[in-house]
């Protein structure tokens, strides 16, 4: 094991945004790449946004894409526990530290009174008020009140919350992988509480105090944290650690439009954005998910791979272990990556053609369910419409191939059912009849020496053929299809078909 270590860090607020899952792969890859360690840790300090079930919906996401972490609450590891629920106890003693450093301090100020502040401003048209260095002289905190007073009110139970103190004029450098040099001036940033009154820390102290106690090496994470990067810096500094190298990822494009790829766009457009489908606890509202669409595991991963990464070539698919052999940080992009649900249906057809269709037999079983098709009939089915099929329903989307059409295509008969089209089909009928084997090469042999024998085109024999057999005027091969339906059935078919289309 290398000293890489990364860790995933969600807080379990919801179902995990493809955002999310594409940080988390990322972090799986740059770990499997450097020989190193890939943590789960749940982030959970905000009681008030905790959703039951969450956090086993980001376990059973990451399981099925193949990325389980290393290190979790469930893998267990050395540098746990890895929910910060559970941590709870540690955080405390290091925002004391820092007061006592000098680097943090004890504030009193009620939620009105800030809230008050932000309103002057706003009603006298001044910048938004923010607790910083330049008002946190007139709030009611441990610089600004004696020592005593501090004390009497702590005795007494005043309610407090621990802020960071921001350094008034300095400027705060770091290398980030993805952006390379970035400064922040302090002056703009506010002190943020580190430690709330209900005795919890907040993110950004948890965040910082946990990464440095689990030995993380590189924190790679979505840019809407770029903001509280500085602040980190400046944590780090405080404390006296030593600090990750930061990669901030880019945002994930909505398809079109400016913006971020929200649930909304998913449910005005018609595309999932979790990875599974989630029913929310509150309103039992059901938001699709990529696996319940038909998505493979393998297509949804290397979607989400080349949004916001390239190889630097032409190449596009990469299976699990190829991914982990070429990524870098340094291919990562900076500017936001457009979601295309084109192509992830695209990869997913890539996806699906290349499986058996075993394999795909497998892979569809959860739509089998309820509907009495034999096992012969699902791999039938995998085999004969992998090519024409996106997500996996598709497979066995095509109703003609378990039961007998129960109506004909209008246009096809329109066009295809001519006058000589009964004769031929009665002909193809004794043929096949009459053939030994039932199989495929043996029905194309009949269907082509028909052919050959009348010296008629396959315009005239196939569209016939194919009406009474399906229904339709466009699917897989003929012979294909009369194989899977099996002698019985298709004569079956082609009766019906001559009795309701008029012999
Ligand atoms: N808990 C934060 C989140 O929900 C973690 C951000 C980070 O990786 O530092 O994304």
């Amino acid at each position: 094991m290398s000293d890489v270590r990364v860790r995933f860090a969600p807080s379990p607020t919801g179902p995990l945004h493809m955002g999310g899952v594409r940080t988390a792969l990322y972090n799986y890859l740059f770990a499997r790449k450097h020989g190193g360690t890939f943590i789960l840790r749940i982030e959970d300090t905000d009681q008030t946004r905790f959703v039951p079930g969450a956090e086993a919906y980001i376990e059973e996401s990451l399981a099925w894409l193949g990325i389980a972490p290393d290190e979790s609450a469930s893998a267990g590891g050395d540098f746990g526990p890895y929910r910060q629920s559970e941590r709870r106890e540690r955080y405390r003693g290091f925002a004391d530290a820092l007061v006592i450093k000098g680097h943090a301090y004890i504030a009193f100020d009620s939620p009105e009174a800030i809230d008050a502040k932000r309103t002057a401003n706003e009603q006298s048209g001044l910048p938004p008020w923010q607790y910083d260095h330049t008002t946190r002289g007139e709030m009611e905190n441990s610089l600004s009140l004696s020592e005593e007073e501090v004390q009497t009110r702590m005795d007494r139970g005043d309610a407090y919350v621990i802020r960071f103190k921001i350094p008034a004029d300095r400027d705060v450098k770091f290398t980030d992988l993805v952006r390379g040099e970035v400064t922040y001036p302090t002056k703009v940033l506010d002190d943020k509480v580190l430690f709330k009154s209900d005795g919890m820390p907040t993110y950004h102290l948890a965040n910082v105090v946990d990464d440095h106690e689990m030995a993380i090496s590189h924190v790679i994470r979505g840019e809407e944290w770029l903001p509280s990067a500085p602040l980190h810096v400046l944590l780090y500094e405080a404390f006296g650690w030593d600090r990750p190298t930061f990669a901030h990822l880019p945002l994930i494009l909505k398809p079109s439009g400016p913006g971020k790829l929200s649930k909304r766009d998913g449910d005005k457009f018609g595309f999932p954005v979790f990875p599974l489908e989630w029913s929310d606890p509150k309103n039992g509202e059901l938001s699709r998910g990529f696996r319940e669409d038909g998505y493979l595991p393998s297509a949804f991963l290397n979607m989400l791979l080349m949004l916001g990464w390239n190889p630097g070539d032409e190449r596009e698919l990469f299976a699990l272990e190829e991914m982990a052999a070429c990524f870098g940080i340094d291919r990562v992009q900076k500017a936001g990556a457009r979601f295309s649900p084109d192509k992830a249906k695209w990869f997913n057809e890539q996806y699906l053609r290349a499986l058996t269709p075993e394999a795909l037999a497998a892979a569809v079983a959860p739509w089998t369910q309820g509907r009495g098709l034999t096992p012969e009939q699902v791999l039938g089915a995998c085999a004969l419409m992998a090519e024409r099929s996106t997500l996996l329903p598709d497979l066995l989307g095509a109703a003609y191939l378990f039961a007998p059409p129960a109506t004909y295509d209008e246009k096809t008969v329109r066009k295809k059912w001519k006058e000589h089209s009964p004769g031929i089909v009665a002909d193809l009928r004794a043929r096949f009849a009459a053939l030994g084997a039932f199989d495929e090469t043996s029905v194309d042999a009949a269907f082509k020496g028909y052919m050959e024998e009348k010296e008629l085109g396959f315009g005239q024999v196939g569209p016939a053929l194919r009406l009474v057999l399906t229904g339709l005027g466009g699917g897989p091969s003929i012979p294909a299809i009369a194989a899977f339906l099996g002698r019985e059935e298709v004569l079956a078919r082609m009766d019906a078909g001559l009795q309701n289309l008029g012999a």
